[in-house]
């Protein structure tokens, strides 16, 4: 049944989802596997520095030998990511901050930007991860192995430390837990919930936009998960505490993984039974309804006012498109 697992999980539009790998976990403790698989010769490593993958300049390569990394390493933590269809291994390789230098670059002759490379390597340069998603920079299948690569290699930058008695935590399983030799604990690497949700008003929706949005866009409303909340529940505190819409029934449509640094968007629609929108002005700088036929308008570029829809990245586009074939 392999073949029919990796047919379940081709990418399907949403920016970071459909890696297409077989995480394996139920191997992770499996020392002997671990090693073999990292011998093969077709073993593939992302390299993460600094939050940011490593592509080849030119050709955008994204995967990289183990030779790469012990020439530009050692890594500081090694996790297995997972295998393809054809049981090549990728592993993501968290390389130590002083793997790049940053650089002045006046290739525009006039501003001075920082820039980060790898000195010695003019052929590899560290990219941000919005960047590559945003600019199409690799295809979908890579994009998604990049951002699980950049989570987990965020999570153990971030959780050198046990969370409970302070003391050095040590990776295990591969690098998906960590472990506290002092009192014990163990680590697991977070995920953050989110949810994004689309308030509907028969033939209208509701839509926010918040300051810092690229000018002229205007995308669903959304919120951090709190503990003790169910997503429906969460839905209707965030749309109600932005906008002071009140929603009764929730519908999940999907969701997808935002890796800055560990999020997960879980996608809603929410029926609405109120009808008056106060901004809170805190979150959004304005929230209004909009009818179907103006969001058709904005996805076709041509909205009198030059509104613009949200990245086909983001989980937003795509739930308006859902919306919109009803
Ligand atoms: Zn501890």
């Amino acid at each position: 049944m392999k073949d029919a697992f990796f047919e379940t999980t081709r990418p399907w539009g949403f920016g970071f989802s459909g890696a297409g790998l077989d995480r394996a976990s139920a191997r992770r403790e499996d020392a002997e596997f671990l090693r073999e698989l990292r011998a093969r010769a077709d073993a593939r490593f992302v390299l993460v520095v600094r939050d940011m993958p490593i592509l080849g300049r030119d050709a955008r390569e994204a995967f990289w030998p183990l030779s790469l990394v012990e020439a530009i390493g050692p890594a500081r933590v090694e996790i297995l990511l997972g295998l393809d269809s054809q049981g090549a291994p990728y592993f993501a390789a968290l390389l130590p901050e002083a793997a790049v230098e940053q650089r002045a670059d006046h290739s525009d002759g006039f501003l001075d930007r920082r820039v980060l490379v790898v000195p010695g390597r003019e052929d590899l340069t560290p990219v941000d991860m919005r960047t590559v998603a945003m600019q199409g920079l690799v295809p979908p299948e890579t994009v998604a192995i990049l951002g699980q690569a950049k989570a987990i290699a965020n999570w153990h930058t971030r959780h050198g430390f046990c969370a409970n008695c302070g003391a050095p935590s040590r990776v295990t399983a591969a690098g998906w837990r960590r472990e506290c030799d002092v009192c014990k604990t163990q680590h697991f690497p977070r995920t953050d919930p989110v949810v994004i949700m689309l308030a509907v008003d028969g033939e209208r929706c509701l839509l926010g936009r918040q300051a810092r949005f690229p000018k002229g866009m205007y995308s669903a409303l959304a919120g951090f998960l709190e503990p003790g909340e169910t997503v429906e529940e969460a839905v209707r505190r965030e749309i109600h505490e932005e906008s002071r819409i009140v929603c009764d029934e929730v519908r999940y449509v999907a969701s997808q993984p935002w890796p800055f640094p560990a999020s997960l968007m879980i996608g809603c629609l929410a029926r609405a039974l109120t009808r008056d929108i106060v901004v809170d002005g805190d979150e959004l700088e304005d929230a209004r309804w909009f009818e179907r036929d103006e969001v058709v308008a904005i996805f076709e570029k041509r909205h009198p006012q030059g509104l613009l829809a949200p990245n086909r990245m983001a989980i937003a586009h795509h739930l308006l498109k859902f919306w919109l074939k009803g």
